[in-house]
């Protein structure tokens, strides 16, 4: 069990708030909208009355009454007995989202050496965990991560909501992978033949975009956010406005291969030099580090931390981010290279501006699997 998700309340989630989709909510969509609101409403506040939720949501006694029958019709919602009072009149019932009643799959197929899964908790608590050694590609991988699926589903003494998958690549907003090359899938649709064969639903996104919902629905994460997922190589996340953005290509965030700086760099894996991935990636900084002397150490992480902040500096500015999330090995991450990083966006950016822009380490384990179990309850029960 982990227990390391930060945060003190009972309910261990963020504050309540809920992503914002494009859509605006028409009338007939007004019913979804409630469900969406009182679902989000329970998720983050825990278990309360018929009346709080009321309160709470804005919608009166009578909706929420027909909303709350239906969600406990439907086994999603269960009255968890009556809140102890001394005032006068009959004590309310409180009612919660089923947690117990309810588990997550997530698996992480962005490891450098094996396919990570978890069997989770709605409140994003890794119960179970299992891995696989991660196989060559194409339809090995497939069959790795359908086994893996499988395993952990067996795993679940409670129905399973979905399972939610992060890989590294382009990923297509209907869980089709455009383009992954470390697993060797070129228009391979994932999420339609996982929910087929596992006969669930499945949600397929990229292993970043998976990452910043873990950080914005169970970190503390501000509305605008970059999280900068540094691993073998280097992917980002973005939330604007409370918003997942994911770009018209699917390629929002595809920063590993910007280049930083005109006087070139360190070769990268695609064949140019000085990308961002070849000065930033865990595995091109362990290299050089074991390839320089001691004394060279920090000046190889300030290094990478200045080339980081020349590549976010114009991002910060186009889309007025509060914050910046690495996720990666907090020994390389945290310290000089994330001082050099914040002292360099610093001297990049509009001053008086962006003065209180934060670079910061996640505090999230396992984010992945995590965000990939938001995936999921945003998309049944439209919580985040
Ligand atoms: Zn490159």
């Amino acid at each position: 069990m982990n227990a390391d998700h930060g945060g003190s309340s009972p309910h261990r989630f963020g504050p309540a708030r809920h992503l914002r989709t494009r859509v605006k909510v028409l009338p007939e969509h007004a019913r979804g909208h409630n469900r969406a609101l009182v679902l989000q409403t329970l998720f983050h506040n825990g278990a309360m009355s018929r009346a709080d939720l009321s309160r709470e949501t804005g919608l009166t006694r009578v909706t929420i009454s027909d909303l709350v029958g239906e969600f406990i019709a439907d086994g999603i919602v269960v009255e968890k007995g009556i809140r102890e009072t001394t005032g006068p009149g009959k004590p309310p019932i409180l009612i919660d989202i089923d947690r117990d009643g309810h588990r997550i799959v997530g698996i992480d197929l962005s490891g450098p050496g094996a396919f990570e899964g978890a069997l989770l908790s709605l409140d994003g608590e890794v119960l179970e965990r299992r891995e696989v050694p991660r196989p060559s590609g194409g339809t090995a991988a497939y069959e790795a991560v359908r086994a893996l699926a499988d395993e952990l589903l067996s795993l679940s003494t409670a129905p399973v909501l979905g399972v939610g998958v992060g890989a590294p690549g382009i990923v297509r907003s209907d869980g089709l992978v455009l383009s992954s090359p470390n697993l060797d899938w070129t228009d391979f649709p994932l999420e339609r033949l996982l929910s087929a064969a596992l006969d669930l639903p499945v949600l397929v996104r990229n292993d970043a975009n998976a990452a910043v919902l873990a950080e914005y629905t169970f970190g503390q994460a501000r509305a605008d956010m970059l999280l900068v997922k540094v691993g073998r190589g280097v992917g980002a996340g973005l939330i604007s406005d409370s918003q997942p953005l994911v770009g018209s290509r699917f390629a929002a965030g595809e920063i590993g291969h910007v280049v930083v700086g005109t006087d070139g760099g360190p070769r990268c894996a695609c064949g140019r030099d000085g990308c961002l991935e070849a000065w930033l990636s865990a595995s091109t900084l362990r290299a050089r580090i074991a390839d320089a002397a001691p004394e060279e150490r920090e000046a190889v992480l300030h290094d990478a931390g200045v080339r980081l902040g020349i590549g976010i500096a114009p991002i910060v500015a186009a889309l007025d981010l509060s914050e910046i999330v690495l996720s990666g090995p907090a020994d390389l991450l945290d310290g000089t290279l994330i001082e050099a990083a914040t002292r360099t966006l610093a001297e990049r950016t509009l001053e008086g501006v962006y003065d209180d822009v934060v670079i910061r380490l996640t505090a999230q384990k396992d984010i992945v699997l995590r965000g990939a179990a938001v995936m999921v309850l945003s998309s049944q029960l439209g919580v985040s």
